[in-house]
């Protein structure tokens, strides 16, 4: 499946912390994520990432055109409630867009957890007939 990692600058440390707890699941996945989340994440875990460009210019809307193809099955979206900077990503767009496609979303760690498991378990398995693996 195609997992999609963005976090607010004051979050990154979170989701770096989140990659290594759960590395073995998300290495049988295909990551994305936005540039700097994306770097962070893939320096501390060793997992191959495809990183787009950073938010400030335009990675999160990269991913958000991906999500409207329904080409990402999860998106992982820690963001700051509280000082976000101007120039972070909105989240209402990703938001609407995944509202769209029933793309499963968390935009804390505790959702994130649940969601994690659920993908571990097989949950998400449905997304394969939605968007069946490239080969
Ligand atoms: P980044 O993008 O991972 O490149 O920092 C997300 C953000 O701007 O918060």
């Amino acid at each position: 499946m195609n997992i999609a990692l963005i976090a607010h600058d004051a979050k990154k440390e979170l989701m770096v912390q989140f990659c290594i707890a759960y590395c073995r699941v998300l290495s049988q996945h295909n990551l994305l994520a936005t540039g700097t989340t994306g770097k962070l994440v893939s320096e501390a875990t060793g997992l191959p990432i495809q990183c787009f460009l950073s938010g400030v210019h335009g990675g999160d809307q990269q991913i958000a055109a991906r999500i409207a193809c329904n080409e990402i099955d999860l998106l992982l979206f820690f963001r700051d409630p509280i000082s976000a900077k101007p120039h972070e990503p909105n989240e209402m767009n990703l938001l609407r867009l995944c509202d769209v496609r029933n793309i499963p979303i968390a935009t804390n760690i505790a959702t994130a957890e649940v969601l994690i498991h659920g993908l571990e378990r097989g949950d998400l398995e449905w997304r394969n007939i939605v968007n069946p693996p490239q080969h």
